[in-house]
């Protein structure tokens, strides 16, 4: 959060302009803000990131020509698959990398068929896809790419903004997320033709004040939001530059233990340091995932198991899939846990916590 004075200062003006929400000065400013930051040619900003990705999906009319199938990863949160589905279409889930955790590239191909429209793949815990081969793969079939970069803000590869590839990519701007609108989120895009669209998608499809187009939802961002966004941008690469020296206290003190693997990024990425991720290999490490959040959980520490269960394997998708088609991921879900990470985490604590895991050998 940013300091309660500086918030208190940013919001002053709402006072005078009376104006809260649709669009306002706070709104403006915090969206020419974000092109700069994430290096983007164009973005909108939403109530937050799931509207924002139904809202994508709905103003590229994805569906529309009959192909309802939406290639993606089962290794994520709710959201990717659940606004997929809540959009008409259909999930086809894809195995992802044992390396990095995003979508294979190579196990995309053989799961298109003439009802695909496009690829949703997910930038996990910021670690960026392959983006090269994916475009490749989708310029060859004439498939959309939507990248769900919730977990991206401000991860750069050779000095390109992860909101710069593919045909769109939803960022969250959720409270716990490594940059806040409180809630909040955007969609970043290059074609101009998408502007238009997204803006009326996000306001009951009104196009002026007497003309309404189509039955939009409402998913626009407050001046409030916004506001919180501004302070928040003043101060994210600060944020991110303490959560560096959390992650490399982690990094440090777990790296070399049998049986536990960190996800470091590659050397030509400038990473958000949004998780820390670890994954466990029963066998060589000798205690199991579970065993390990439960040793942290007597201790008061609160890891997440993210992400577990898979999306395929949640009540309301599985009877339709089978997570035995994704093996990796389902070993993923099984053994993979996200240690504490904020900036202000003491390195104490670090300690502590790598001692708790460690002594689960
Ligand atoms: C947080 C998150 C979302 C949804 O974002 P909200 O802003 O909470 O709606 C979508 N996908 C992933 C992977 C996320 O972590």
């Amino acid at each position: 959060m940013p300091f309660f004075e500086e918030y208190c200062e940013e919001i002053r003006d709402l006072w005078d302009s009376r104006i809260l929400t649709n669009g306002g000065e706070k709104h403006k400013q915090l969206e020419e803000s974000l092109q700069n930051y994430l290096g983007v040619e164009r973005i909108a900003l939403f109530v937050n990131g799931h509207s924002a990705l139904e809202c994508v999906f709905e103003a590229m009319g994805l569906g529309k020509d009959g192909r309802n199938e939406v290639i993606t990863s089962p290794f994520t949160f709710a959201s990717t698959t659940h606004a997929i589905v809540r959009k008409g279409l259909k999930p086809v889930f894809c195995d992802i990398k044992p390396s990095d955790l995003t979508i294979d590239p190579e196990k995309i191909e053989s799961l298109i068929t003439e009802k695909t429209c496009a690829i949703v793949p997910v930038h996990v815990y910021g670690n960026l896809c392959d983006v090269d081969a994916i475009k490749q793969i989708a310029d060859s079939y004439g498939l959309k790419v939507i990248y769900d970069a919730a977990h991206a803000f401000g991860v750069k590869r050779d000095g390109m903004g992860a909101g710069s590839f593919g045909d769109a990519s939803m960022f969250s701007f959720h409270a716990t997320k490594v940059f806040n609108t409180i809630e909040g989120g955007a969609v970043a895009f290059s074609d101009e033709g998408l502007s238009g669209k997204l803006a009326q998608w996000r306001n009951f499809g009104i196009a002026g004040p007497e003309s309404v187009a189509f039955a939009g939802g409402n998913s626009k961002m407050n001046e409030f939001a916004a506001a919180m966004g501004i302070c928040n941008l003043r101060h994210v690469d600060e944020e991110i530059a303490k959560r560096r020296i959390v992650a490399e206290r982690y990094w440090e003190r777990l790296e070399g233990i049998p049986g536990l693997r960190l996800c470091r990024p590659p050397e030509n990425i400038e990473y958000n340091y949004a998780y820390m991720p670890v994954l466990f290999d029963v066998v060589e490490f000798g205690a199991t995932r579970d065993d390990v959040f439960d040793a942290l959980d007597r201790e008061g520490v609160k890891a997440r198991k993210y992400f577990y269960p898979l999306t395929s394997d949640f009540e309301c998708y599985k009877a339709g899939f089978d997570s035995s088609l994704t093996p990796i991921a389902k070993k993923a879900a099984e053994s993979a846990l996200t240690l504490p990470m904020y900036a202000d985490l003491a390195l104490q604590d670090v300690d502590r916590i790598c001692d708790v895991v460690a002594g689960k050998r």
